[in-house]
């Protein structure tokens, strides 16, 4: 039987994660980095070329060939979410932890009571469909 290398990948702290997707902008820039690994490329024409259009606070690629309009979450499981990515990555750094549904309990108890709240939407709309 084929060893499952992302079963024995090495593991990761949680002061490395910290470390690593501590804030906001670390982890939007690693979140553009696995949707992108090569660059931007337009979801409706695969065009590379863009521009980057700000709507706010949100970072938005515009494609230079159709002009179409994506954000950095839209079209993933972050779409139209109301969490910051920090307690994204902090909840599937968790989840990942864990061999069972003790994600609950340890969250409830890794947070504070502030995003407890969140943690409930998260659990309802990252969990459920397992
Ligand atoms: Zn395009």
């Amino acid at each position: 039987m084929a060893m499952n290398r992302i079963q024995f990948q090495p593991g990761l702290s949680l002061r490395e994660l910290n470390k690593l997707y501590g804030t906001e902008t670390q982890c939007e820039e690693a979140l553009e980095k696995m949707r992108w690994p090569t660059g931007f490329r337009c979801p409706k024409c695969q065009n590379e070329s863009h521009c980057i259009v700000w709507h706010g606070e949100t970072k938005t690629f515009q494609c230079n060939r159709c002009h179409a309009q994506t954000t950095l979450t839209g079209g993933t499981i972050f779409h139209a979410t109301k969490l910051c990515l920090v307690i994204w990555f902090q909840a599937m750094y968790l989840m990942t932890q864990s061999k069972n549904h003790l994600y609950w309990y340890r969250s409830t108890r890794a947070h504070d009571k502030l995003h407890c709240e969140c943690d409930l939407t998260l659990c309802r709309d990252y969990l459920h469909p397992l």
